[in-house]
This record gives C-alpha cells, structure tokens and sequence, in this order.
C-alpha cells in the first residue's frame, strides 16, 4: 500500500492530474492521459515511457472506427 501522503502529493507527470490509486493492480491510473502508472517496491514509476495505455476495456468502435473489409 502506498502512504496517503504520498499519494496526495502524487500527480501525473504528463497533464499534472490526479491519478487513480488501485491498490488490487498496483497501479495508478491517469484517466486523462489514459495511461497506467506501476507501483515497484511501493514506489510510483512516474514516468510517460514507463506507463501502459489503457484499453477501455470492451469499448469498441464507439468513434471513428472504419470497418476495414469485414
Ligand atoms: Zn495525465
């Protein structure tokens, strides 16, 4: 678990938003950025190389998806 100081004090560091802490992933999340921040050693990898895309997960062809010859 990380500490609630240093979570508050935490912010993404490509839009300088908050960020979503889930504990069970060991993850934080940016739902600006959509991108996910992993938590090592109870220490935040806060850096945009480091961080994974979020897929929405499911949400598929809501705009600008061309049905490339289906
Ligand atoms: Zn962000």
């Amino acid at each position: 678990m990380l500490d609630k100081e240093l979570l508050e004090i935490l912010a993404c560091p490509k839009c300088k938003g908050d960020l979503e802490y889930r504990p069970e992933e060991n993850v934080l999340i940016c739902w600006n950025c959509k991108l996910r921040y992993r938590i090592e050693d109870d220490i935040p990898i806060m850096l945009i190389d480091e961080a994974e895309p979020i897929e929405e997960g499911g949400v598929h062809g809501v705009h600008g998806q061309d049905s490339e010859g289906a």
